[in-house]
């Protein structure tokens, strides 16, 4: 389909657009894609080539939705970012249908509205904003735009994606359109989630010394972990952490248990090796304990004075009319993903929606946000392109 281009219709608005993909379902990956390829069918008729990218061979539903503007063009493109997938309702009440798409007092409400549909929506507009200008005006750059799946509980879409380097194209800086409240965030810490098992012999528990207790090893391994100190802090990141999140041994009162697992959940800074990490946690845990490397996501950091961080702030804050300032995320994203096949890649995390509201009952993201962020990322994308030709 690339260099066709259809009839284009009346472009979308783009809170219309949010609203209507609050509206499908899609919760823990549900629908996945569904929802892309209908977003796959504005952007075909915009002249993007649109490809999905199947992550999980047990579930066809499950896909990440890669639009390239022009793959075969060679110069640095700007890379855009989203997920479509939400995580569930939850257990309290909603004030307002989590799938209605209600909007009311400027805010539009529903599961997935904050995080991150109101940032897909935006993201879509903007990109076929700048398809039908180069269409107009001639111009053969790519823009390459990924919305993956399977976001909410380990980034499944964009690790898929990032096996394959090539659906990036040639990426020269990225945008990734998780909530921010608009303000362009230069990164956030790493995540290192490690399960440890220990394994010993049951007997019964009268006669302990018959058996080998895997869970006193285990919680010998823990007392010694409890101290364990990841990395220096990092200036604007904070604290390299490490928690011990679960234990899990035993199957009844009187057997000694023949098998223990704990699960560590590091949150490294940018710079941390986290081969060097997992070696450090098998010394200290001890040679009785098996370690296996459940999540490896490298922190995102980008330079807050590259020329590209600057122009970024400057952009969006005369739209917000925000001060400008270096801030970072407290959350990971999926541009963890991306930074582990680009590491120098300037990444930048901004998007419409308050991030305390993702995942909260009744969220929200206010409509001027919405607004403000398409006419952001057309900003972002016009200028970046505007050197490029
Ligand atoms: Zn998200």
């Amino acid at each position: 389909m690339v260099g066709s281009v259809r009839n284009v219709k009346k472009l979308p608005d783009v809170v219309e657009l949010a609203q209507d993909l609050v509206r499908f379902s899609t919760v823990l990956g549900e629908n996945e894609r569904t929802v892309l390829e209908y977003l796959a069918g504005p952007l075909e008729d915009a002249g993007f080539a649109c490809s999905f990218d199947a992550y999980d061979e047990h579930s066809p539903q499950r896909a990440s939705l890669i639009a390239r503007l022009r793959p075969e063009d060679d110069v640095p493109s700007l890379y855009l970012g989203g997920h479509i997938d939400t995580v569930p309702f939850g257990n309290a009440a909603w004030r307002y249908d989590p799938l209605g798409g209600v909007v009311e007092d400027g805010r539009l409400y529903g599961r997935g509205a904050c995080d991150m549909k109101g940032g897909v929506a935006a993201l879509v507009r903007a990109a076929l904003d700048f398809a039908l200008e180069s269409r107009e005006n001639g111009r053969k750059r790519d823009l390459v735009l990924h919305i993956y799946g399977g976001e909410e509980g380990g980034c499944f879409g964009s690790r898929r994606a990032a096996q394959r380097p090539e659906l990036f194209g040639k990426p020269g800086a990225g945008i990734v359109a998780e909530p921010s409240s608009l303000m362009p965030l230069s990164g956030h810490k790493g995540a290192l989630w490690l399960t440890l098992r220990t394994t010993g012999r049951t007997a019964h528990a009268s006669m302990p010394d018959k058996g080998d207790n895997a869970l006193l090893s285990m919680l010998r391994a823990a007392a010694r972990l409890a101290n364990f100190h990841p990395d220096a802090p990092h200036n604007l990141l904070g604290d390299a952490t490490a928690a011990l999140t679960s234990l899990h041994s035993g199957l009844n009162s009187n057997s000694i248990p023949d098998k223990a697992e704990l699960t560590l959940d590091m949150r490294t800074v940018p710079g941390a090796a986290h081969a060097d990490l997992v070696r450090r946690v098998a010394e200290t845990a001890g040679p009785d304990v098996r370690i296996e490397v459940v999540y490896d996501a490298p922190a995102v950091w980008t330079d807050p004075d590259l020329p590209w961080s600057v122009r970024v702030r400057e952009l969006t804050c005369a739209i917000t009319g925000d001060a400008p300032a270096v801030r970072c995320a407290n959350f990971f994203t999926d541009a963890a993903s991306v930074r582990a096949v680009f590491p120098d890649l300037p990444l930048c995390i901004l998007g419409p929606g308050d991030p305390a509201l993702a995942h909260a009952t009744d969220e929200f993201c206010p409509v001027e946000q919405i607004r403000a962020a398409r006419r952001i990322y057309a900003a972002l994308i016009t200028d970046w392109y505007a050197e490029r030709g």
